[in-house]
């Protein structure tokens, strides 16, 4: 049965370092969680806001609960569609500040539908070196021409588009980098698109609801907009709930309706989950001070490193990557905090390139000073 062969497999990523095991959460995601009974200090979620068990957005997920149900029953467009993703549907567009958006039941396959509908065999991605799994599965599954650029070399971008004779082009980047926390340069990407008559397709799974006074996300944090932008944003991080959506012209968007295989042939996510995203929507858009909170908290962090030999990576961001390199040495420090409490993850490779593997600490807005203060003193231990 090639049992030998799987077997080997795993022997061979438990040399290298590189097995990996999940821990299970007995409590609500948060700045603390239990685990195996034992409460612990969490450096390790995306949900940079705090929001994934606020009680409002609770409530909303009961009211809904009781008006639609548990499941949608159908994919979208068959009966799944309700009016809660109708109305979130048009919150997040106006949110974003774009014409259309429409709702992925996660961001992987938002990213996977999005850049198969829109880009085919005679078409070239212009894909930058640290794009998220999901964004070079799309790629992959489309059948463009890929184009790699090193990663946030726009001058590398320029020479790659000006030799570029493809029908389309798509420049293909995250917005917030997701194990590095540094943030595209985008203004001047979307340069090149307009001169090279680029699509660029933005994934701001990380930087929606945390960038931008209002969190609308790198856009609103570098004033941008442009009917070439293609915004994919994730629900799952700092909004606290689950999904994603995709914005941009009407036109783009009725395109990954009709064309997306990720959103046709799966069932809608519960409309639950759309009620308690546009809870959570106005929790991001009003309570301001959660960013200011994280903004902060960072300073905080940097502050207490400074001059330690544990080095932070640049990041303006809630994600605070500390390189080690090898893999045993990332997953023995992670170890170490978490003898301490403290959970902060070992990221390896392929998640990130080989010799950069890293301890990934992520803030929250619900993280308190004295938190933070306690991971400083672990970490220059
Ligand atoms: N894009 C990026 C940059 C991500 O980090 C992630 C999640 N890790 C995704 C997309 C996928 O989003 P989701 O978790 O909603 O599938």
């Amino acid at each position: 049965m090639g049992l030998e062969r799987l077997c080997a497999q795993l022997e061979e990523l438990r040399r290298a370092g590189l097995m990996r095991s999940r821990l299970t959460l007995e409590s609500a995601q948060g700045p603390r969680i239990r685990i195996d009974g034992r409460e612990h200090l969490a450096f390790c979620s995306n949900d940079y806001l705090g929001l994934a068990a606020d009680p409002r957005i609770v409530a909303a997920v009961v009211e809904a609960v009781r008006r639609y149900g548990v499941g949608s029953g159908a994919s979208h467009l068959v009966t799944g569609h309700s009016v809660a993703h109708d109305r979130l549907e048009t919150a997040l567009a106006e949110f974003v500040r774009m014409p259309r958006a429409l709702l992925f039941s996660t961001g992987y396959l938002a990213n996977i539908g999005v850049v198969t509908a829109l880009a085919g065999r005679e078409d070239a991605v212009f894909s930058d070196a640290l794009n998220h799994a999901s964004l070079i599965d799309g790629i992959r599954l489309s059948h463009a021409q890929v184009v790699r650029f090193a990663h946030c070399d726009v001058n590398a971008l320029g020479r790659a588009l000006e030799q570029s004779q493809a029908r389309s082009r798509f420049v293909v980047t995250e917005g917030v980098f997701s194990m590095d926390g540094d943030i595209a340069p985008l203004p001047a990407i979307l340069e090149l698109c307009e001169r090279f008559e680029a699509w660029l397709l933005v994934d701001d799974a990380h930087g929606f609801g945390v960038l931008g006074a209002e969190g609308r996300g790198v856009l609103e944090h570098f004033g941008m907009a442009s009917p070439r932008i293609i915004y994919v944003g994730t629900l799952g991080k700092a909004a606290g709930v689950s999904g994603a959506f995709v914005a941009g012209a009407a036109t783009v968007v009725e395109t990954v309706l009709q064309r997306a295989r990720s959103y046709i042939y799966t069932t809608a996510s519960p409309p639950f989950l759309a009620a308690a995203v546009e809870a959570s929507l106005t929790i991001i858009r009003e309570e301001t001070w959660r960013r200011r909170r994280l903004s902060a908290l960072i300073d905080l962090l940097k502050r207490g490193l400074r001059g330690s030999r544990a080095r932070l990576s640049p990041s303006e961001t809630p994600i605070q990557p500390l390189i080690i390199g090898g893999n045993a040495e990332a997953v023995k420090a992670s170890q170490a905090l978490r003898e301490r409490g403290i959970i902060v993850p070992a990221i390896r490779p392929p998640t990130v390139p080989e010799g950069t593997a890293r301890l990934r600490i992520s803030l929250s807005s619900a993280h308190h000073e004295p938190d933070v203060e306690g991971l400083v003193v672990a970490l220059r231990d």
